[in-house]
């Protein structure tokens, strides 16, 4: 069901413009602010409080100050403000996905599917609050009793990537809740919208002032490099791209911080000649289209044995030659704006390249004229190796198929990349899968499926993909350390 344009406006005047910081939404320091705007018209949605390094230094002041009784604050306590936030989240289901379409482009039913994802975490790291037990146990010489408990990091600095608005939220602060620890959120300055909204929802719920801090800035190294520096601050969790992420993790070596990185992706997605070709092309559809193909998880390289390639390049060059392009807003839109002007320039310089190089366009192969940042839906074959789109990673519509005639090969060019992030196996033999599954240097695996996000299960990359785990029983580690007490014999005095 599509909105009115009286509707969006209601919605755009109920978010928050201003930084949160203390549990006050506040002007940044000499009240400078940024435009956000839509990708689908290039109009501006609202200006938002633009943050100095003073309003951060604040932020990271009043996450401080609140950390001590947020530490000591029951677990089932902090469960409970998680789980009101996810009823509250699923409530307003709608007012999520049409912000989240209004800042970033993605088709509603789209953001509709991350407003049931991003909820999923609040609603798992509520029931994972209180299962972070320790154990007592006694030493193997009998001599002493050793009690190993889980304490809280304590304040963390989160930063968002604007290609999941809720989602990537959700999914550092919750289990940050969950464990007790205070925080400073730097969102994408994209997409700050949905953050602020989310950040009121969890004030609703009961969430303590000065436990989420929210600087909005578009001066981001400027306002989070001193957090950094900060001996207060004990933890960076990043989700962004492998460039920035090094770069934090030099900076956070200063004071030893504890570290979570979710960074870039080249997913391989392999069909072998048993693969049930239908099958596969949903799946490709699914790994290729989520987000306009803007997602860390998006199949990047279509490593396609030789002997069906052609059926398969042309039964996924017809899917995805019927899609219609348009506003997310739109109810027949399938495919919405990619963020903006440069993001969809630099999806056509790997295309051309490709094609440069000899590779040919089945559908697709050009940006698209008119308002907002439109890309046609595009699928490459004949790409030669040295093609720069199969290195890097693509942010956009665009599938280039290569082909291999044995599965050492596939391998091989599967783990050809510095990034290890997803790998997607399509085959109908059980103990091939497997088998491919365990060469294959990635931190997820989806075997017939084109899709492998999950609260429940953790999230996360190897090589230069990251560091960490988000979701599962390992996301609430992340925000969590582990300290031994050794007691003394309890026998000693007795006689
Ligand atoms: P990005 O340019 O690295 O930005 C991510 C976040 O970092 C933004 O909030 C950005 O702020 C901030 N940032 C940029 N430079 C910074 C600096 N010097 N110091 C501190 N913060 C800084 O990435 P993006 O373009 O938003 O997102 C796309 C990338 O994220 C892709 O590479 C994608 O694969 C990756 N990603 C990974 C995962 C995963 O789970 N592995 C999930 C989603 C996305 P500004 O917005 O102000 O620039």
């Amino acid at each position: 069901m599509a909105f009115s344009a009286a509707h969006e406006s209601q919605l755009l005047a109920s978010v928050p413009t201003g930084l949160l910081i203390g549990g006050q939404w506040r002007p940044a320091t000499g009240e400078k602010t940024f435009d956000v705007e839509d990708p689908a018209t290039g109009e501006t949605l609202l200006s938002i409080a633009d943050a100095t390094p003073e309003d951060g230094a604040a932020a990271l002041d009043a996450a401080v100050a609140a950390q001590e009784s947020w530490g000591k604050t029951p677990a089932r306590e902090r469960g409970e403000i998680l789980r009101r936030a996810f009823e509250a989240v699923t409530a307003r289901a709608d007012d999520f996905a049409l912000l989240m379409t209004l800042e970033m482009g993605k088709p509603l039913a789209e953001s509709r599917g991350e407003v049931t994802y991003g909820a999923e975490f609040l609603r798992w790291f509520s029931e994972e609050a209180v299962r972070t037990s320790g154990r007592y146990s006694t030493s193997p010489d009998g001599k002493s009793r050793m009690l190993v408990n889980k304490k809280p990091v304590g304040p963390s600095l989160l930063i968002t990537p604007w290609n999941f608005p809720l989602a990537m939220a959700t999914r550092k602060i919750a289990p940050a809740v969950a464990a007790g620890c205070t925080m400073v959120l730097k969102p994408a300055t994209l997409t700050p919208l949905t953050s602020s909204l989310f950040a009121q929802v969890l004030q609703e719920a009961g969430l303590p002032d000065g436990v989420l801090n929210i600087v909005h800035t578009t001066d981001a190294g400027g306002v989070t490099g001193p957090l950094i520096q900060d001996p207060r601050l004990r933890k960076i969790s990043f989700t962004g791209s492998t460039p920035v992420g090094r770069s934090l993790l030099a900076d956070a070596s200063q004071n030893v911080l504890r570290t979570s990185m979710e960074l870039g992706g080249n997913a391989p997605f392999l069909v072998f000649e048993d693969a049930d070709l239908d099958a596969a092309v949903t799946g490709a559809m699914a790994a290729k289209l989520r987000n306009m193909g803007e997602a860390c998880t998006a199949a990047n390289r279509f490593i396609v044995h030789e002997s069906v390639a052609g059926e398969f390049a042309e039964k996924f060059a017809a899917k995805m030659s019927e899609l219609t392009l348009a506003r997310g807003t739109e109810d027949d839109s399938k495919v919405g704006p990619l963020i903006d002007g440069k993001s969809r320039d630099k999806v056509h310089a790997l295309v051309q390249d490709a094609l440069d190089g000899g590779a040919k366009a089945v559908t697709g192969g050009s940006p698209v004229d008119g308002a907002g940042y439109f890309y046609q839906p595009t699928v490459l074959i004949e790409v030669p190796a040295s093609a720069r789109i199969l290195q890097e990673e693509i942010f956009g519509p665009v599938a280039p198929i290569v082909t291999f005639s044995t599965e050492d090969e596939a391998v091989a060019m599967a783990n050809d990349t510095e990034y290890g992030l997803v790998s997607f196996v399509f085959t109908k033999n059980l103990n091939r899968g497997l088998r491919i599954g365990e060469k294959l240097e990635t931190g997820m695996l989806g075997l017939n499926a084109g899709v492998v996000s999950n609260a429940a299960a953790p999230f996360g990359g190897v090589k230069q993909s990251g560091l960490g785990r988000e979701g599962g029983l390992e996301g609430i580690e992340e925000y969590l350390y582990t300290q031994y007490t050794s007691i003394a014999d309890p026998y000693a005095d007795d006689q």
